[in-house]
């Protein structure tokens, strides 16, 4: 069936200025790390997908890697752009990376300009677009200067393949830096993309000044730590959940169960303020950030998840009692 997007759908988003650019970006976006790879059916990845859009989601973010296998979630994601989102692809901000391990060999990862270039025609092409609207370096790279991997940068946007550029999980100085070398090339940098929750808070540490002296905008990457803010684990673990999957490195039963009175603690506070865990986490985050990047494997946690916008305001004592939780 052909796809009609919501017509209500840009009603109760808000859409957030990155930094000191022209671009806004809504204060939820949707990332294609995790549930958009060949592990998961086509049709679910669809609807979840569409039902971002519908709720005024306007921004994908996507890599070279995600999948599985690397490079499975572009192509998903090309799909759902070719037989139902081509005629909002003006609507649409997608954003692609490349810094991780992608081929092997010594071009397939890192902060070359070799690979940088190579690995976004190779996402373009999974995509079937002719640019992306924001590209990124993945991480930063301790042996190529960062002249080489910023230059790469500026080139993809004078060669029209991607509009803006940004930096993920760069240092407060070595975004201070980039900033300074991509201003030089004339291409500013347009976004950070850190990881940042309640469960990881390094951006306070010096970074975001950087953001805000440099003009910079901010999307946080795991705001939910990967499901450990949301109502996932409150009954131990369910066995659909990421921590449950033995291929998923990133998150296992042991983080949980280090979390599980902390995540009881909070989901008291959010309950008070008549919100869910996620939709609490989600506020709390951007309080400090343009735009959050949340994962998802079922539309209804896309659905729970946009509800977050309607209290994005904290008391002083509310903040206080998260900070108590988080600190003891
Ligand atoms: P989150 O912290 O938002 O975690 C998402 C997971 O939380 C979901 O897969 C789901 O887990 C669970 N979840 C979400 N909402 C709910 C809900 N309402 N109720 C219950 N469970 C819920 O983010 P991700 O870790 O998925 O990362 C988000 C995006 O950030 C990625 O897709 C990617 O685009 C980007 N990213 C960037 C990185 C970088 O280096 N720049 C690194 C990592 C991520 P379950 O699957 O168990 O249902």
């Amino acid at each position: 069936m052909n796809y009609l997007a919501s017509e209500t759908r840009y009603q109760n988003m808000p859409y957030r200025r990155l930094g000191r650019s022209g671009l806004k970006l809504p204060a939820i976006s949707l990332g294609l790390w995790h549930n958009f790879g060949e592990n998961r059916a086509y049709s679910t990845s669809r609807d979840m997908v569409l039902a971002a859009f519908d709720a005024g989601i306007t921004h994908f973010d996507l890599a070279n890697n995600y999948g599985p296998p690397p490079g499975a979630a572009e192509s998903t994601f090309g799909r759902i752009l070719a037989k139902d989102l081509k005629p909002y692809r003006d609507e649409i901000i997608v954003s692609s990376k490349a810094g991780w391990e992608m081929w092997p060999g010594p071009y397939g990862e890192w902060g070359s300009r070799k690979y940088l270039m190579a690995s976004l025609d190779q996402s373009l092409q999974r995509m079937g677009l002719d640019y992306v609207d924001i590209f990124y370096s993945h991480r930063p790279d301790p042996d190529t200067p960062l002249e080489e991997t910023m230059s790469a940068l500026d080139a993809m946007v004078r060669q029209g393949k991607a509009l803006y550029v940004g930096i993920s999980s760069y240092t407060a100085e070595q975004t201070r830096e980039a900033s300074r070398i991509l201003k030089e090339l004339g291409t500013p940098c347009l976004i950070h993309q850190p990881s940042y929750s309640m469960f990881d808070r390094w951006i306070e540490g010096g970074l975001c000044d950087v953001l805000a002296g440099e003009g910079i905008g901010s999307i946080a990457f795991c705001p939910l730590a990967q499901g450990l803010l949301t109502s996932r684990y409150l009954n131990g673990v369910p066995l659909d959940s990421r921590a449950a999957a033995v291929d998923n490195p990133f998150l296992s039963t042991d983080k949980v169960e280090q979390r599980i009175a902390q995540i009881n603690a909070l989901n008291k506070v959010a309950e008070a303020r008549g919100q869910t865990l996620a939709q609490m986490a989600i506020a709390w985050a951007l309080l400090k950030v343009t735009s959050v990047i949340i994962g998802a494997s079922q539309v209804a946690q896309i659905k729970e998840n946009i509800i977050a916008v309607k209290n994005l305001e904290f008391s002083a004592a509310e903040l206080q009692q998260i900070e108590l939780i988080l600190t003891t």
